[in-house]
């Protein structure tokens, strides 16, 4: 999948991944494949953060994690087909 974010295209991969959730690099964003749930959703959100230019672990987790608790409780869910 292909999305612009922050005024740059991004390659989203999905993908096993060894000791990290997922990472991100310029113009490509890594999840592994196999979280499921609101830890999947936390995940991309965190990496979308950084690719937005956050930088700090700290505040991307906090931000990160507000986010998905929201949108979990609001009933979004993702049917993991990518
Ligand atoms: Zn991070």
């Amino acid at each position: 999948m292909r999305l612009p974010i922050s005024g740059r295209m991004y390659r989203v991969v999905f993908i096993p991944l060894r000791d990290v959730d997922g990472d991100h690099e310029p113009g490509q964003i890594r999840i592994d494949s196999r979280l499921k749930g609101r830890r999947r959703l936390n995940t991309i959100i965190h990496e979308v953060l950084h690719a937005c230019g956050l930088v700090s672990e700290r505040d991307t987790s906090r931000f990160a994690g507000a986010i998905a608790r929201m949108l979990w409780k609001l009933g979004y869910r993702s049917n993991n087909s990518r």
